[in-house]
């Protein structure tokens, strides 16, 4: 386990803002964890964990506290009760049907490009979401229509209540729209997620394919539908429109998606509002839309600057600090609540002492 001292977490964050934290412990193998939070307790500082950052918000008053940051790596093929590094799995272990396991500090695309490398399909629409692979879980990362829940078979996770490390099936981890057991309720926090293993199948998606993603096969008319092929598709579609971490500092979509009943829905959508229906009846509004429709579209606001090719992503263009951030998100809230009379939840977490 390595040791930081005075850290800006700017540096570590994709949004780049944040003023120091006392500690950086960086975890390379699940005995670290416990090492970091036995480190912890001894200075009577509270831990937060962290992945690439690319969800997470620094404040200007920093953290006075340790952050583990994690940096295990692996990826393996699961084959019974055994792990095989894949670099060593040979191809009957590397079937039809796998269980890919990968240590939560990896990249999540890198493990992403693995299995479409490879032919599998399950996890091919989420290329380029930046961060980690533990960290994929928390918010159930999603996108063009696929989000991790789908394809999970079980994480392990060291637990602090207990003490111990322990593993969750999808069923102990009540997956929703960025909603999980681990970011909401009573065991927010609770795990942290040493390694997180997915069924994946070799094959294709289907057509009718997520409204953008099918725009674009439409017009490149394209029929190629392998994962391979997929996430070259994604990776275009995305590349064009959302900021690239390394260049640009956002932590990707700042807000959430706004769902609706089935009566709001109806009313949204007599005021003109595009909604997405679920097969019941109940909707979702594209955020980016509600915040374009406000005018808000490529505007600068306070040092933060409202993407022009996605509303939704707010960039950190020349913000003094937290401060500005705080400012603009209220210009944009309430924008939208005056407008619509919808409350914008902000979708990235804020590094925080009281959590
Ligand atoms: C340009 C851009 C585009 C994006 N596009 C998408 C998108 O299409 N879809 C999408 O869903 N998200 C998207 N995101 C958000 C982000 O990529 C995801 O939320 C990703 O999972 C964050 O990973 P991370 O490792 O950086 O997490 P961090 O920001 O480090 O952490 C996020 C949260 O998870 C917790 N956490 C991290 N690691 C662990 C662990 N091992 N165990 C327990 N808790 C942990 C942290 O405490 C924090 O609460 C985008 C972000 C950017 C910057």
């Amino acid at each position: 386990m390595r040791i930081r001292e005075n850290v800006s977490i700017a540096e570590l964050t994709t949004m780049r803002l944040g003023g120091k934290a006392r500690y950086v412990l960086i975890a390379e193998t699940p005995d670290d964890v416990q090492k970091a939070y036995d480190f912890a307790k001894e200075k009577h500082l509270p831990v937060w964990v962290m992945g690439g950052g690319a969800n997470t918000i620094g404040r200007d008053e920093g953290y006075a506290g340790v952050i583990l940051l994690n940096r295990m790596k692996g990826i393996f093929v699961r084959h019974g009760d055994e792990l095989i590094e894949v670099d060593q799995a040979s191809s009957e272990e590397l079937g039809d049907e796998i269980i890919l396991v990968g240590m939560g500090g990896e990249i999540w695309d890198d493990f992403v490009k693995f299995a479409t490398d490879r032919g599998y399909t399950g996890i091919e629409a989420m290329s380029l979401i930046p961060g980690t692979l533990g960290a994929a879980p928390v918010q159930n990362i999603g996108a063009y229509g696929q989000d991790v829940a789908q394809v999970i078979e079980e994480v392990k996770a060291y637990d602090l209540k207990d003490n111990q490390m322990v593993t969750l099936k999808p069923e102990e981890m009540e997956m929703g729209y960025r909603h999980t057991r681990f970011n909401h309720g009573k065991d927010a926090g609770r795990f942290v997620i040493v390694s997180v293993a997915v069924r994946l199948k070799k094959g294709e998606l289907k057509p009718p394919f997520y409204n953008s993603l099918q725009k674009y096969i439409d017009e490149y008319r394209e029929t190629d539908f392998s994962p391979k092929n997929i996430r070259r598709m994604v990776s275009e579609i995305r590349n064009g429109k959302l900021p690239d971490p390394e260049q640009i500092a956002s932590a990707g979509s700042f807000f959430k998606n706004v769902y609706l009943s089935k009566d709001e829905a109806d009313k949204a959508e007599e005021n003109g509002i595009p909604i997405w229906r679920n097969i019941d009846g109940t909707g979702k509004v594209n955020s980016g839309w509600l915040i374009e429709a406000c005018g808000l579209k490529g505007q600068k606001l306070h040092g933060m600057r409202v993407s022009d090719k996605a509303a939704l992503v707010l960039i950190n263009e020349e913000a003094g600090g937290y401060f500005d951030l705080e400012a603009a998100r209220a210009k944009i809230v309430d924008a939208v609540k005056e407008k619509f009379g919808f409350i914008l939840e902000q979708e990235p977490v804020e590094i925080s002492s009281n959590a």
